[in-house]
């Protein structure tokens, strides 16, 4: 029986997804789904989700149902799905009465394998009372953590998603996400009743994706330097905290001949809209946004995720640059972090006006977060034991592949921390750096500070390393800022053992920002086989024609077929439809669409 079903749904993924193996837990997932059993399944962005429960509804008699809060996406995932024969439509606020009617009826009359619903739609009666007379495969809650109370996606509509449960006891549910914590877990089993669900949990790695944290120098150079040396002519998202950083960020861009749309909440609805929609549908754009960019992207090609403000919690981190790499091919999260970001974060949080509680969690998130900054040894074992899954050292992060080294900075904690005290803590960083190495600036003599007995005692270190420390010692919490007295610098309680000599601190040599680039293969990194330079002429045809097609469907392009699979056609050269269906992402009919185009225009002869 189980032997049967799993050469059903092995046949399901070849044919109609074109792809010859499943990944990870799929298989289990899809198998227990179609036998009619619950699932919870937590999964990495760019894990593979959708399969879990695109392919039960097609094993399955009925319509598969489709819960998502993501209305802005459903056109494109019908689309794509449209582009693999599959018959999909949805049910939402942004399409006419005419098309919801149009749905309906098919819906009614057998003619739907999926049909995505927003939960607010879901739950009128009118559509309750619909289903109630269809043959529904299963319920799929996607974004399942949005009924988490404390998460910050929340949906009032989710909580009441348990109806379906009590409504259905007989249709199977399927809930997804990619949040990996165990209270959200907890609280999707307890307000979806999913006590009977079998529990999926992934690896939360993303091995594609390369991690890199800088020391921010110029920073904007150092984008540039980045984009210019590892991504050219790719996608790429640029996180900013601020709307006018966004603004400068993607004109410093444009000119320098980088392809860069700017994307922010204060921006006019319908231009960012555009925005977005080209993003998604054109290659190698660079969008340059706020955090209020990216849910439920799921563009597959995006090659880099940039932030040059830093995170306020490795949750949002994790999450935004798990928008990198979808599709599995190596992709980049580059991070530039300094001094100054821990003065704006500490200070965004004093002077927030939530309460006490909610400043702390706050305050304990972004230590972690520093944590990840400052660690010595590797960013993905750091980063996924902060999920509680268990790591060896990577070979693809930037600790991995150039380990800093680190120091006793005891007496150089020591000398700066005096020097805080000598200045009565009532001055900045800058002033703060000047006394400690030696500088007879104007305001130095002001203050009179050249004759402290801290001056100059620290002029064997250049302000850069100096910075560094600094940095490091905020980020331990031995110093402190005083928002309300002009960024001036205090001395914490922790402070006190290091400068009696009680204790000892190690840190984080301080490194000049290096141009790093991807070195060729190191042993046991990830890494994608080149292609020659015929083979490479090759792709780039074959992305030219993706593009037309694309445009002439108006679908984006990776509906058509995603890079890794335009990669390996050139890679192959099938020179028959049957050659060309081996190559993994070309289904049955994608083939009969596409395949006679394409194996005509590898066989032509290029034009010169
Ligand atoms: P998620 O929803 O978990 O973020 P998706 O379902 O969008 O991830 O899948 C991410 C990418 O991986 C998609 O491009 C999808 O086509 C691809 N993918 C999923 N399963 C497989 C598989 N078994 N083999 C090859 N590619 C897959
Ligand atoms: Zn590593």
């Amino acid at each position: 029986m189980t032997e049967v079903l799993h050469e059903r749904a092995l046949n399901v993924l070849q044919t109609v997804f074109g792809y010859p193996i499943f990944r990870g837990e799929q298989a289990e997932i899809v198998e227990l789904v179609t036998g009619g059993q619950d699932a919870l399944v937590l999964m990495p962005t760019g894990g593979g989700k959708s399969l879990c429960y695109q392919i039960p509804a097609l094993l399955r008699p009925g319509c598969g149902i489709v819960v998502s809060p993501l209305i802005a996406l459903m056109q494109d995932q019908v689309d794509a799905l449209a582009e693999l024969g599959v018959r999909a439509a949805f049910l939402n606020s942004s399409q006419s009465f005419d098309e919801a009617m149009r749905t309906e009826r098919a819906l009614r009359r057998g003619e739907l394998d999926l049909l995505y619903i927003a939960p607010e739609r879901l739950l009128t009666a009118r559509c309750l009372d619909m289903l109630d007379e269809v043959q529904i495969a299963l319920f799929a809650i996607d974004e399942a953590h949005c009924v988490s109370q404390w998460g910050h996606d929340f949906r009032p509509e989710y909580i009441r998603l348990s109806v379906l449960h009590e409504r259905y006891p007989q249709v199977p549910r399927i809930a997804l996400t990619a949040t990996a914590d165990a209270d959200t877990r907890q609280e999707i089993i307890d307000r979806l009743q999913l006590q009977a669900a079998r529990q999926f949990v992934a690896s939360f790695d993303r091995p594609n994706i390369r991690y890199q944290i800088v020391e921010k120098d110029q920073v904007r150079r150092q984008l540039l330097d980045f984009i210019r040396d590892e991504h050219a002519g790719e996608a790429g998202i640029v996180y900013c905290l601020s709307r006018k950083k966004v603004e400068e960020t993607a004109e410093f861009l444009v000119e320098q001949g980088v392809q860069a749309l700017p994307y922010h909440a204060g921006m006019d609805t319908v231009k960012r809209a555009a925005h977005q929609s080209r993003f998604l549908r054109e290659d190698g754009l660079v969008m340059v946004a706020t955090i209020a960019f990216g849910m439920g992207i799921d563009k597959p090609d995006v090659r880099f995720v940039a932030h040059l403000d830093l995170p306020k919690s490795i949750e949002g981190y994790y999450q935004e640059t798990g928008r990198a790499g979808r599709d599995g091919q190596p992709a980049d999260a580059w991070m530039a972090y300094g001094l100054q970001d821990v003065v704006q974060q500490r200070r965004m949080i004093d002077e927030s006006e939530a309460d006490l509680a909610y400043k702390r969690m706050q305050s304990a998130r972004l230590d972690a977060m520093l944590g990840l900054c400052e660690t010595a040894s590797c960013r993905r074992v750091h980063l996924l034991q902060y999920f509680g899954q268990s790591s060896g050292p990577c070979g693809n992060c930037d600790t991995c592949l150039n380990p800093p080294s680190s120091f006793d900075a005891t007496e150089a904690v020591q000398k700066l921390l005096s020097t805080i005290y000598r200045v009565s803590q009532r001055f900045g960083a800058v002033h703060v750096l000047e006394v400690l190495r030696g500088v007879d600036s104007v305001r130095v003599r002001q203050w009179q500070h050249q004759s402290l007995s801290t001056f100059g005692i620290g002029a064997d270190r250049s302000e850069a390393e100096w910075r560094a420390i600094l940095r490091q010692a905020m980020a331990q919490g031995l110093v402190d800022v005083d928002h309300e007295q002009y960024g001036s610098l205090r001395l914490t309680e922790a402070a006190r053992p290091v400068l009696r000599g009680e204790t000892t601190l190690t840190l984080r040599r301080y490194q000049k920002p290096v141009r790093q680039r991807r070195a060729p293969t190191a042993p046991g990194s990830y890494t994608e086989a080149s292609l020659s330079s015929v083979q490479q002429a090759l792709f780039e045809r074959l992305k030219w024609w993706r593009m037309e097609t694309a445009r002439a469907h108006n679908v984006p392009a990776y509906v058509i077929f995603h890079d890794a699979t335009l990669r390996e056609i050139a890679r192959a050269m099938p020179i028959s439809l049957e050659d060309l269906r081996q190559v993994s992402g070309v289904g049955e009919k994608k083939l009969e669409s596409y395949g006679a185009e394409i194996i005509r225009l590898i066989s032509e002869p290029q034009a010169a």
